[in-house]
């Protein structure tokens, strides 16, 4: 059985696991609005295969996140906050169900393809959730007032 997460319930004493990724990919050396930068531009582009307008366009290549964290030659996803799930190569997101319709469909699918526009969909919200929990960040995260406080509350 696969194990379909869907959390959405914030912490309530602390961050979430999205925004942890989200800092872990800025403490990796890239810049907070950059990796928040990153996955703005990650749901752009799945709005528009959604949308059918790049429905093909779903590899490596074409994923903003992939060009900034991922090493092709490697197969690694080093600092990609998609490794949220654990895996590389957006293991256990719902990027995998999608890739192997498009395979299993090959020749037939398309962007009217209700079954494709579904499956896309799901890797749509999965990625929102990032941008929204770059919100978070923004609000808690490092730099943010009172972020990384050791003392506590002393103010
Ligand atoms: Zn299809």
């Amino acid at each position: 059985m696969s194990t379909v997460r869907r959390k959405r319930t914030m912490s309530e004493t602390g961050i979430s696991k999205r925004e942890a990724m989200l800092i872990s990919a800025h403490r990796s050396g890239a810049s907070l609005e950059r990796v928040a930068g990153v996955m703005a531009e990650c749901v752009a582009h799945w709005e528009r295969v959604v949308a059918g307008e790049e429905w093909e366009d779903v590899g490596s290549s074409d994923c903003a996140a992939c060009r900034a964290w991922r090493n092709s030659g490697a197969d690694r996803c080093y600092a990609c906050p998609i490794r949220i799930t654990g895996g590389d190569n957006c293991r256990d997101t719902p990027y995998p169900a999608l890739a192997f319709h498009m395979d299993q469909h090959d020749g037939d699918c398309g962007p009217e393809c209700e079954d494709r526009r579904l499956l896309a969909q799901e890797e749509l919200n999965f990625l929102r959730g990032f941008v929204a929990a770059a919100d978070g960040v923004r609000d808690h995260g490092p730099g943010a007032k009172g972020a990384e406080d050791e003392d506590g509350e002393g103010g």
